[in-house]
């Protein structure tokens, strides 16, 4: 084996050649990692002939592949890696595909990226890399692979997820609202944890911070998705960045009539900006709705989609005598149309998505959706289903037969067949760019205490996605989510790419890669928690441990305790720093189950004061160990969601 360097091919696009180099760095980084030798890097013009060189460049500036050509596609990746000639080439229809095929060129030499951050990298110690012997071509199943921004991040949590997305091949980052200030302050003021001492970040300083974000998912060729919530708001001067709380006195006077009116009255809804609606009838406010988006398009070109979603409450609608005739889907409907031909005149590179969510899962009835240019993104957000059943488990249905609720009577239903029915009328409705904007990683995972029933669920959905019309899913989940096992988060990265394994062969060599020799043992006590965490709710609404009677408490803590003292002996024995993190996740894992166990122990013996401060201590055991485990666990969202519904009044 004999490539000595790296070059890449300059596109003329100032974008693609900052993601090439980017490309070009990695291969060489993780090269002299894996062996020690140091590959020089240059841009070039074009591809000269000549051995000892690894070639990286997009699809229309290499020769063609052995694979089969690729073409070029902003959207749409794709790689091929192959060998020939003593030279090693790898071509991308885009620059990130570029970037996608130098991983799948490191992997094939061992490489594994597990956890964000360098200690969740595997990388083996080489002589020399491997050539390949047969190319390596490869696509991904769906478009739109994205997360979105939730949670409590700091800076540096985000950096690294950052990177780590874009090694697992996801290809879209989401920042919601106009700055990303409400997230970071959860973890910046860190008002859960008082063992931190915490402060408040200002809207500027949010700001920059984004801006350390976007450039480094624009170094790595990620379509860049911003804002959602807040354009109802803004149309009345009170863009909000978050669910914060305004006085109605703060509507200015001339915007007066643009509030949803409801019971006669037009005010915020409940106090919150981004929870009220607009009247769309009223012209004035359907116009300024329109322009404030169109005008952030105008100035924002690094945003490649903008959000644009109405507000986030069900039974906030107007109730005027205009309104009413349309349902607000059909309203909706004459937004995206007029969105769709301003936006093709003034900003023809930035698309927009709009969002099936609460009412609005309800497709329109009288207005027909007029796209011609392409422009809008049909985004589906199934929030309340369960997640315990894949969106299409014909078991996961509670019967009914749905009607199209009145104005301000909606209530959202938890069985998944009420979302697939929903999803299907829209489909009707609308055939264009779609994706699913889905919570697997917001709270359920949290909730059940354990991400390996999710990290099912999350695979079983990837089956099917793309026959129910999704092509893909942002994932609106904190971004910290590899705990207990990380199985969730990477059963989302490979499902989005790849979903024909079987569950458990994915599985399995998941396991085999965050434990090695330890798989086995990790398998089990992965497979035994999740059955313990199991009550007799097939759809998991019910707290774990909470269905459980005295003696089969008493044996989960038995196994718990054996458990954590066999995963803490294996982990101190091992000098692997991979699995002995991961090794150490599964233990404090066991640790934390055996304090909610307590807990109902102690209510099982009718002492519910001792109960209590079983969960107290569940509560303060995660916020002692935060520091450790931040990079893994939302700490903020294991609190709420993992130790909170275990306590009682
Ligand atoms: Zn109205
Ligand atoms: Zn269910």
């Amino acid at each position: 084996m004999s490539v000595t360097k790296v070059r890449w091919l300059r596109t003329g696009s100032r974008e693609s050649d900052l993601t090439l180099a980017h490309a070009a760095r990695q291969l060489s980084r993780y090269v002299e990692r894996l062996t020690g030798q140091v590959w020089s890097i240059k841009s070039a013009k074009a591809h000269r002939a000549g051995a000892d060189t690894a070639w990286l460049g997009i699809c229309d500036a290499l020769p063609e592949p052995p694979s089969g050509a690729l073409t070029t596609a902003p959207w749409d990746d794709g790689f091929a890696v192959w060998a020939e000639d003593e030279q090693l080439f790898v071509a991308g229809r885009n620059a990130r595909s570029v970037l996608f095929g130098v991983y799948a060129f490191l992997e094939s030499q061992g490489v594994r990226f597990l956890r964000p951050g360098p200690a969740g990298e595997v990388i083996p110690s080489l002589k020399d890399v491997t050539l390949p012997a047969e190319p390596i071509a490869d696509a991904p199943r769906y478009r739109h692979r994205g997360l979105c921004i939730e949670g409590a991040p700091s800076i540096n949590h985000a950096l690294a997820v950052v990177d780590w997305a874009a090694k697992n091949r996801f290809n879209t980052i989401f920042l919601q609202f106009f700055s990303s200030r409400y997230f970071y302050n959860r973890w910046y003021e860190h008002k859960y944890n008082t063992l931190y001492r915490g402060h408040e970040i200002s809207d500027a300083q949010a700001l920059a911070l984004d801006e350390r974000i976007i450039a480094a998912m624009k170094r790595r060729g990620q379509v860049f998705h911003r804002v959602g919530h807040s354009w109802t708001s803004a149309a009345f001067d009170m863009p909000r960045s978050g669910w914060v709380t305004a006085d109605d006195s703060e509507i200015p006077e001339e915007f007066a009539h643009f509030p949803a009116e409801l019971d006669g009255e037009r005010k915020l809804f409940h106090g919150i900006p981004i929870n009220t609606e607009i009247c769309y009838s009223y012209q004035p406010a359907f116009d300024r709705f329109v322009e404030n988006i169109v005008k952030y398009a105008e100035e924002h070109p690094e945003i490649d989609v903008v959000h644009v979603w109405l507000s986030d409450a069900p039974n906030n609608k107007c109730e005027c005598e205009e309104c009413r005739p349309l349902s607000i889907s059909d309203w909706y409907a004459k937004v995206i149309n007029a969105l769709s031909a301003e936006l093709s005149k003034r900003a023809p590179n930035t698309r927009f998505v709009f969002l099936c969510y609460f009412e609005l899962l309800w497709a329109p009835e009288k207005v027909t959706i007029e796209d011609p240019e392409g422009k809008a993104i049909m985004m589906f957000a199934p929030i309340s289903r369960c997640y315990a059943h894949a969106l299409n488990d014909p078991e996961c249905t509670d019967g009914e037969v749905w009607e199209r609720p009145e104005l301000n009577k909606f209530s959202a239903p938890h069985s998944n067949a009420y979302f697939i029915d929903r999803l299907r009328e829209w489909r009707k409705a609308f055939q264009g760019d779609s994706f699913d904007f889905d919570y697997h990683l917001m709270w359920a995972n949290w909730r059940q205490c354990t991400d390996t029933l999710v990290a099912r669920v999350i695979w079983e959905d990837l089956k099917v996605l793309k026959d129910l019309e999704l092509d893909g899913i942002v994932s609106c989940q904190s971004w910290r989510n590899f705990y207990p096992s990380g199985l969730a988060s990477a059963a989302l990265a490979q499902g989005l790419w790849n979903p024909d394994d079987s569950w458990e062969d994915f599985r399995h060599r998941y396991l085999e890669t965050a434990y090695g020799p330890h798989a086995e043992a990790a398998d089990v006590y992965l497979a035994r928690t999740q059955e313990l965490l199991a009550t007799d709710d097939p759809h998991w609404q019910k707290p774990p441990f909470s269905t459980m009677d005295g003696a089969a408490l008493n044996e989960a803590d038995s196994y718990l305790k054996a458990a954590q003292a066999d995963l803490s002996a294996r982990r101190k024995a091992e000098t692997n720093r991979v699995y002995r993190r991961s090794l150490e996740l599964l233990a404090h894992h066991a640790e934390f189950l055996r304090h909610l166990v307590a807990a109902y122990q102690a209510r099982a013996a009718s002492k519910p004061a001792l109960a209590n401060l079983e969960v107290d201590r569940a509560a303060d055991y995660l916020r002692r160990t935060e520091a450790r485990l931040s990079m893994y666990m939302d700490t903020e969202l294991a609190l709420r969601c993992s130790v909170d519904p275990h306590r009682t009044e």
